[in-house]
């Protein structure tokens, strides 16, 4: 079955994109933990983590250390914190959450935003990735 995040790399579903590249898919989380809360996917659908290919596992986190690069110049925090869940959505993926000085991430404490607040978090982000 097609995941929800493949469904969004093919623009069947909307998103608040980041980046991407031939292989890589960032975008905002729409339920964030953190105002720039992103989820950063591989394009190939493979639903855990840990059966990446080891290349494409280190290519993931390498693409990710650039969406960090680029979050942490738009959104005022600590450090970017990277954590894999995996348990809602079968399809790979990394969050990465801006941490305040606790240095921690609830995921049962969620942010409320508006539609205009994701775009304008998303464009300011994607407009630093390089
Ligand atoms: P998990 O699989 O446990 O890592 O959680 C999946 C994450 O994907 C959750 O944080 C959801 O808020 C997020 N999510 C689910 N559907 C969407 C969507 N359509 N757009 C953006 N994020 C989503």
């Amino acid at each position: 079955m097609t995941s929800i995040f493949s469904k969004i790399i093919a623009g069947d579903i909307p998103c608040y994109k980041i980046a991407e590249d031939d292989r890589f898919f960032a975008f905002l989380d729409i339920n964030p933990v953190a105002k720039g809360h992103t989820l950063v996917v591989p394009k190939e659908e493979i639903d855990y983590i840990y059966d990446l290919e080891d290349e494409l596992l280190g290519d993931l986190f390498k693409f990710s250390k650039k969406v960090a690069a680029a979050i942490e110049k738009v959104i005022p925090c600590e450090r970017i914190g990277l954590t894999v869940l995996g348990l809602e959505v079968p399809h790979a993926h990394v969050h990465l959450v801006p941490l305040d000085s606790r240095g921690f991430i609830d995921f049962k404490n969620k942010v409320q935003l508006e539609k205009d607040e994701f775009v304008a978090i998303a464009q300011q982000i994607a407009q630093n990735f390089s």
